[in-house]
């Protein structure tokens, strides 16, 4: 067992250092084309918060690329009473994966006409962590880095202005909004901990609207299995050393009780793959309410 574990941890390394090398290698922007509209996501913010006491907004920090720039917003939504919890919810690590930004800028409108939330919850929401490449389509930011493996090196300006958002909260859920180009189905990865149920609820969720589960896509060694890829500890620090570190990584390292990054398959129209992220929101705020009653 040990023989096969340490046989294992090393295939990992070499595989996530290869990796790391190909995909955190600096490349040039190109100039892009801009395909979508920055300016809509701060109407629609702005909007959902003008109405609504509870919803404030901020600015993190601003992506920079020459003469352009965005700001990366951050919608925190406060519970009524005292919080008991501490969610963080963000999307568009990877700009050409833009259900998990529509998904959560919903969200937040939902949340500003009332109709949604969490009453024992607070909620930190980034719904666009990569402003340049959600503009651009594009998974990688303004200088062609892979925002979502550079959360030890911090070479990002994205990845900084989060890090520095989360600064040293210990949040009990995080969730990135992912999707996959390989992917039949749903499926998710979820960090550190072992305990299924959770997961096989969601799963199960996702399932009962109807929606494909993912049977056969890899990371490195690890596979799906019926919807989900368990990413034992272990494999964060094999991630980490090969600076490969995910924000899902991240956060199931030290900073979320519970760390989940959810893939939507692209080739599913966009409504569903909307559907599916909230179906999964809404499991991991249903989670929340759970957990305090113990
Ligand atoms: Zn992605």
């Amino acid at each position: 067992m040990k023989k096969r574990l340490a046989v294992g941890a090393v295939l990992f390394l070499v595989g996530a250092a290869a990796m790391g090398y190909w995909l955190t290698r600096p490349a040039p922007a190109p100039p892009g084309k801009v395909i979508r509209d920055l300016g809509k996501v701060e109407e629609r913010l702005k909007a959902a918060v003008a109405g609504s006491a509870r919803l404030s907004l901020r600015e993190l920090g601003k992506a920079r690329y020459g003469t352009w720039e965005s700001p990366i917003w951050a919608v925190t939504c406060k519970p009524p009473g005292t919080p008991k919890r501490h969610l963080l919810l963000v999307g568009g690590t990877h700009g050409n994966e833009p259900a998990g930004p529509e998904m959560l800028l919903q969200f937040v409108e939902e949340l500003g006409r009332g109709e949604a939330g969490d009453p024992e919850a607070v909620l930190d929401i980034v719904p666009v962590v990569n402003p340049w490449g959600w503009a651009h389509n594009r998974r990688g930011n303004g200088d062609g880095l892979d925002i979502n493996r550079d959360f030890v090196a911090f070479k990002t300006q994205e990845g900084r202005l989060i890090r520095d958002f989360i600064g040293s909260t210990h949040y009990d859920l995080g969730a990135d909004f992912h999707e996959s180009r390989y992917a039949d189905g749903f499926f998710l990865f979820q960090y550190s901990d072992p305990d299924q149920a959770f997961a096989r609820s969601i799963i199960a969720a996702e399932r009962g609207q109807g929606f494909p589960i993912e049977q056969n896509t890899w990371f490195l060694i690890l596979k799906t299995h019926d919807g989900l890829i368990l990413a034992p500890r272990w494999t964060l620090t094999c991630a980490r050393i090969a600076r490969l570190f995910s924000f899902g990584n991240y956060m199931g390292y030290g900073y979320a009780e519970h760390a989940f990054t959810v893939e939507t398959p692209k080739r599913l129209p966009m409504k569903d793959r909307v559907s599916m992220h909230r179906t999964s929101l809404r499991m991991f705020l249903e989670k929340g309410l759970e957990s305090s009653a113990h």
